[in-house]
């Protein structure tokens, strides 16, 4: 999962990202709204986490005129303003949730979830395909009831297979998902996270589309 942070508190920014980065989302940090459309125009995020007041502006404003440019993103609203209509505010904007700080790094990975979950269209966080069934929020994993443990890459690669079942995905969106800006990519990375997967859930429940990518089969023996 790609995450477009956008936080001028350095501290806060970096334990977040850190935190998330553990969880296997690739994190973007910006810490102006300024870079942060830049980031939006040539990146493909799955969440945006937006504090509200940033040393160029105010976000709410800001949200709102991304909305009016079609930006569908999930957005999640980083406020230390308790007042009521702020939240309204945000939520009138087009946030999609909000989270109060100070807050608890596990509650805004749980926010995240629950909020790309919905984006992608999945009515809850259990989802079966096959002889595989996949708790996205718990990040459990069961192949024919027996449970697997899978890396924080590995997960990475299987959400973002789960919510486009039966469609390719292409190794550099892979990739996206994978890294953020300034991290060094090597080339076969995805084949071999792909390899382990298949290791772990058996070949049949990922095929390689060639020159294309790859897909989660939903129909599987
Ligand atoms: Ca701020």
């Amino acid at each position: 999962m790609r995450v477009l942070l956008v936080e001028d508190e350095a501290a806060l920014a970096s334990a977040l990202a850190e935190h998330l980065e553990l969880q296997g989302m690739a994190v973007d940090s910006f810490d102006k709204l300024r870079l942060a459309d830049g980031a939006l125009r040539t990146t493909e995020y799955d969440l945006v986490l937006l504090d509200l007041q940033l040393p160029d502006g105010d976000a709410i404003p800001w949200l709102k005129q991304q909305r009016q440019q079609q930006l569908t993103t999930p957005v999640i609203i980083l406020t230390a303003r308790d007042q009521i209509s702020d939240r309204i505010a945000g939520l009138d904007a087009g946030a999609d949730d909000y989270v109060i700080k100070p807050y608890d790094l596990d509650e805004v990975s749980a926010r995240i979830l629950a909020v790309t979950r919905r984006q992608s269209g999945l009515a809850t966080n259990e989802v079966e395909y096959g002889n595989l069934s996949i708790d996205l929020q718990r990040r459990h994993l069961a192949l024919n009831g027996e449970r697997v443990e899978l890396t924080a890459r590995e997960w990475s690669i299987l959400e973002t297979l789960i919510k486009r079942p039966g469609h390719v995905i292409s190794k550099e969106q892979i990739e996206d998902r994978l890294y953020a800006f300034g991290h060094e990519v090597e080339s076969n990375t995805v084949e071999v996270y792909i390899s382990r997967l298949r290791k772990k859930l058996g070949r049949e429940q990922i095929t390689t589309v060639r020159g294309l990518g790859y897909r989660l089969d939903t129909e599987t023996a």
